[in-house]
């Protein structure tokens, strides 16, 4: 079965200790997981799309403005990919496999061209990590739902700055979504 694996904003400001919007330490264990899944899915040549969120400075009219303080600014060291993930990202940028979409909604679907570039290539597994489990994560889950891909949660590559907001978002997955939660 053709798959990919979406490495949901991993990056400094929702992860390292001093990020804009991070998740800390629950987030920063996740590294490993999700390095070595990445590596896995590039070298059997499987898909690996790096949906980030892609915010500018003082973007008032963003609804996020109103709800979060500015985070994922362009150009800027927050908005890149968190400790060796980034190493990793950078060595393999240029492989055919790996994607990058800038996405300026929770969802990895809205506003980029992420479900033709899927469909094109005849996927229909889609693996999640990154996080925040009950923001991102979890309407990027949604819209897969709606579009009716098969869906796969890794439940050690997934993090939230909200405990409680992240253990019900993994009983939506499995219970609601129909996501396998691994
Ligand atoms: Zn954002």
């Amino acid at each position: 079965m053709k798959k990919a694996l979406l490495n949901i904003d991993y990056t400094n400001d929702f992860v390292a200790t001093n990020g804009k919007l991070t998740c800390g330490e629950p987030g920063q264990k996740l590294l490993n997981y999700i390095c070595n899944l990445t590596k896995t899915f590039i070298d059997n040549n499987d898909l690996v799309v790096f949906p980030i969120d892609l915010h500018t400075e003082n973007d008032s009219y963003h609804p996020e403005s109103k709800q979060f303080p500015p985070h994922n600014i362009e150009n800027t060291t927050g908005r890149e990919l968190y400790s060796t993930l980034n190493n990793l990202y950078q060595a393999n940028r240029d492989h055919d496999n790996v994607l990058w979409f800038d996405k300026t909604r929770f969802s990895a679907f809205t506003g980029t061209n992420l479900e033709l570039k899927l469909r094109e290539r005849g996927i229909i597994e889609l693996h999640l990590v990154g996080v925040c489990t009950d923001i991102c994560i979890l309407h990027t889950a949604v819209d897969a739902y709606n579009k009716g891909f098969k869906i796969v949660v890794h439940e050690q590559g997934v993090a939230s700055f909200n405990q409680a907001g992240h253990d019900w978002a993994l009983g939506h997955f499995k219970n609601t979504l129909g996501a396998e939660v691994i």
